[in-house]
């Protein structure tokens, strides 16, 4: 565990994998959800072809990898790296 743990939390547990796609709506529930408030809804730097600024998740550092980000977005716009692609997600019918 000494030699294995922090080499797991660097590498199997870092959030810089963390991306939505386009498929992503903005509704915010990613960030909502966060129990560390990990997530953040930032206006992009371009409005969209209809000419609003929309706002998207940036994942910051503070993650616990508990993945609820990835389970709660109605879009299944959220990824993490590649491994996410065409997994599946639970949705907790208590939330
Ligand atoms: S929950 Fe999904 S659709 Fe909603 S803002 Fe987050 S990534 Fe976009
Ligand atoms: S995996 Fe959990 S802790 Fe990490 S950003 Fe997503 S909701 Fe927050």
């Amino acid at each position: 565990t000494k030699v294995i743990y922090p080499w797991f939390v660097r590498h199997a547990m870092s959030p810089k994998p963390f991306h939505y796609t386009k498929e992503c709506i903005s509704c915010g529930k990613c960030a909502a959800t966060c129990p560390l408030r990990n997530i953040s809804m930032q206006p992009d730097a371009q409005p969209d072809a209809s000419g609003r600024t929309r706002k998207h998740p940036v994942w910051g550092s503070d993650c616990a990898g508990c993945l609820g980000c990835y389970h709660i977005c109605p879009r299944h716009a959220v990824m993490y790296g590649k491994s996410t692609r065409k997994k599946g997600q639970y949705f907790n019918p208590f939330v």
